[in-house]
């Protein structure tokens, strides 16, 4: 299943996040998945396994695993390389041992000082608050976006956690719209508003922690999973799935794209399960009322402010 963009490329309907994924485990992982079926992988330059993940792709190329043409690769420009966005495209290209990308994305609505390296530190400053830099607009960042795309190096470009606003000043600067809004979305964080908002003008979203990181940000931030909600787990028996099954299906309805992350291969295998059965009006309107406009990735956790206040 694929969604058709707003520049007439297809993007499969469900992908592998490969962030806080093991280096050791990436190859071995993104090979398993090609064998289940996945066919887009959403990496990031700041995830740091990317010279990992080409890796693996080389050899899927090489055995003949699959084509170059049969997969859709998403990365991501982060916040410190948004003066020197070229260079930082080509450096993914090479870690990937890509000559082109399906998708770039601008991977967060700000820039910070650009200090050369791609940590979780390098970001901060010497108060451990992320250090934003206010002198370069995201119209400005967008524009040499655009020029990957007039350079041949990314198919379609896109933006992520951009809000409303955001997202609309980005289409009425833009020459090549973005095609693609990628956003923490899952069934504690709906997200309905901007859903439609972007569908409505073209963008496709693209759910990102769409089993709302699981026990994953539970351990990092002290999140509450949607995964045990009742609501979920009701739905989940009635269909005879597991309740990530559920909530990764609701996203797949919702026409969203959701790239769920799992370094365990049964749990591969069930998520990208999501495509074989659908969930019914009632199940949809069901898992709606468990909306609880609750965001996991909470920035002042780890960059000292809430980036979204
Ligand atoms: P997810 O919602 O995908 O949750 C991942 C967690 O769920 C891991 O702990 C994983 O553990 C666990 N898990 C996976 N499958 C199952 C299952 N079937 N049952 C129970 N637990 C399961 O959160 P992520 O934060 O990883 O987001 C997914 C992807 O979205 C990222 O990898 C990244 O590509 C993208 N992303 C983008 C962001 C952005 O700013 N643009 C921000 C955050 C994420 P295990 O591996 O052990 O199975």
């Amino acid at each position: 299943m694929a969604i058709k963009l707003n520049n007439g490329f297809k993007m499969p309907i469900i992908g592998l996040g490969v962030w806080r994924m093991e280096k050791n485990d990436v190859k071995d992982v993104i090979l398993n998945a090609i064998k289940i079926g996945y066919r887009y992988f959403d990496c990031a330059a700041y995830y740091q396994n990317e010279a990992e993940v080409g890796e693996a792709l080389a050899e899927a190329f090489q055995t003949g695993l699959v084509k170059r043409e049969d997969l859709f690769i998403t990365t991501k420009l982060w916040n410190s390389e948004h003066g020197h966005v070229l260079e930082s495209c080509k450096d993914s290209l090479k870690k990937l041992r890509l000559d082109y990308l399906d998708l770039y994305l601008v991977h967060l609505p700000l820039a910070t000082k650009h200090t050369g390296v791609i940590t979780f530190a390098s970001v901060l400053d010497e108060d451990g608050v992320l250090d934003i830099d206010t002198t370069i607009s995201l119209e400005t960042t967008w524009h040499a976006v655009e020029d990957l795309v007039y350079a041949g190096l990314s198919r379609s470009i896109g933006i992520s956690n951009y809000n409303i606003f955001q997202t609309r000043d980005c289409l009425a600067y833009s020459k090549v719209k973005p095609a693609v809004n990628q956003i923490e979305i899952h069934p504690y964080f709906q997200r309905d508003s901007l859903v439609k908002f972007c569908q409505k003008h073209g963008i496709c979203v693209t759910a990102h922690t769409p089993l709302g990181g699981a026990a994953t940000n539970t351990e990092l931030f002290g999140t509450v999973c949607c995964l045990d909600d009742p609501i979920i787990k009701g739905v989940a028996e009635k269909h005879k799935k597991t309740a990530a099954q559920i909530a990764l299906r609701w996203g797949i309805q919702r026409n969203t794209v959701v790239i769920p992350k799992s370094s365990k291969l049964d749990r591969l295998k069930e998520n990208f399960q999501a495509l074989d059965f659908e969930l019914t009006e009632e199940d949809m309107e069901e898992i709606k009322s468990m909306d609880r406009k609750y965001r996991t990735i909470q920035t002042e956790k780890f960059w000292g402010i809430d980036v979204y206040g």
